[in-house]
């Protein structure tokens, strides 16, 4: 079922080009096909510096028009620590980073950042904190230098190569004949999902974000792409709060707790060596290898 929506948003983000000035926010979100419709509070405030814990409190959430995906979700992120959310598809996890970026409010419930309520704050502020890592964030036209400044707009080139030695990436992007003055546009398609992938970690380092948000690409990568991109997101992930939907095991090993997500409720929690231990659904997903 969700596979239907999928075509639509790739065609609206190709469309989205550099030249319209539509930068920052709106891009790191993928917005072109998402209007910023969530109201903010007229009394809205900016979110207040933290720890960066994130909390959903007895939230209960459906999409417009069908069934609840959540009823009464309680759900603690530590700061700082990387957090994977594994589980059968349909299970709720892409839904958990949609209401952290507030691309939907619940219709109860709070989604809290360091004890602040984010339907509280401004959209801006908390879009300020977030970086969020998909394989589908690079499709932009442009080259590869602007697609990784999106980042930050006033980042000096050698910042914006910093970031992509940092994320693995240069090696492939000198190789390329343009390097860094690649039109994606037109060559985006000859980039490997693990390139793509790595392009979208440098522009997160450069965004030095207090939280990441990652959604893995389910595609199996060769071993030495696997290879950068695991010590690549080592690196980023440092320090920040991490949540990762997480498809390989390398990722899901790396992580400090595990989340397993069925059908809208966390059925265990923990790290990987009691989740295995405990011969539930986990070790299920792990031994025959089912992270979908
Ligand atoms: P997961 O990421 O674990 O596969 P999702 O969070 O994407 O799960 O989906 C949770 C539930 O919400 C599923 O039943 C899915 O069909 C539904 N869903 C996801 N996105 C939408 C949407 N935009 N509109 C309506 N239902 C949706
Ligand atoms: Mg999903």
């Amino acid at each position: 079922l969700l596979l239907a929506y999928e075509p639509a948003k790739r065609l609206a983000r190709v469309r989205i080009s550099l030249e319209t000035g539509i930068v920052g926010v709106r891009m790191m979100f993928q917005l072109a096909d998402r209007p910023l419709t969530l109201a903010e509070k007229p009394d809205a405030k900016p979110l207040r510096p933290g720890p960066g814990e994130i909390r959903f409190e007895d939230v209960s959430f459906a999409y417009p028009e069908s069934p609840p995906v959540f009823e009464g979700l309680d759900l603690t992120l530590a700061a700082g620590k990387m957090t994977a959310l594994v589980g059968p598809s349909g299970g709720g996890k892409s839904t958990i980073l949609n209401l952290i970026m507030r691309m939907y409010d619940p219709q109860s419930g709070k989604v809290l950042f360091d004890s602040q309520d984010i339907s509280d704050a401004t959209i801006a502020s908390l879009r300020e904190k977030i970086a969020y890592v998909s394989q589908d964030t690079f499709l932009f036209a442009g080259t590869i230098m602007h697609n990784i400044r999106l980042g930050r707009q006033d980042a000096t080139d050698d910042e914006v190569i910093a970031a992509a030695r940092a994320a693995n990436a240069h090696d492939f992007i000198n190789a390329l004949a343009k390097g860094y003055e690649t039109d994606v546009g037109e060559n985006g398609a000859l980039l490997s999902g693990g390139q793509r992938q790595r392009i979208s970690i440098a522009r997160a380092m450069l965004r030095n974000a207090e939280i990441l948000l990652l959604d893995e690409a389910t595609s199996a990568l060769d071993a030495e792409s696997e290879a950068l991109f695991r010590d690549a997101l080592q690196q980023l992930t440092v320090g920040r709060t991490t949540i990762v939907i997480a498809h390989r095991l390398s990722t899901v090993h790396q992580a400090d707790t595990i989340v397993v997500l069925e059908a809208g409720k966390v059925v265990e929690s923990g790290p990987h060596k009691t989740l295995l231990k405990q011969g539930g659904l986990y070790q299920k997903l792990y031994e025959y290898q089912l992270m979908p």
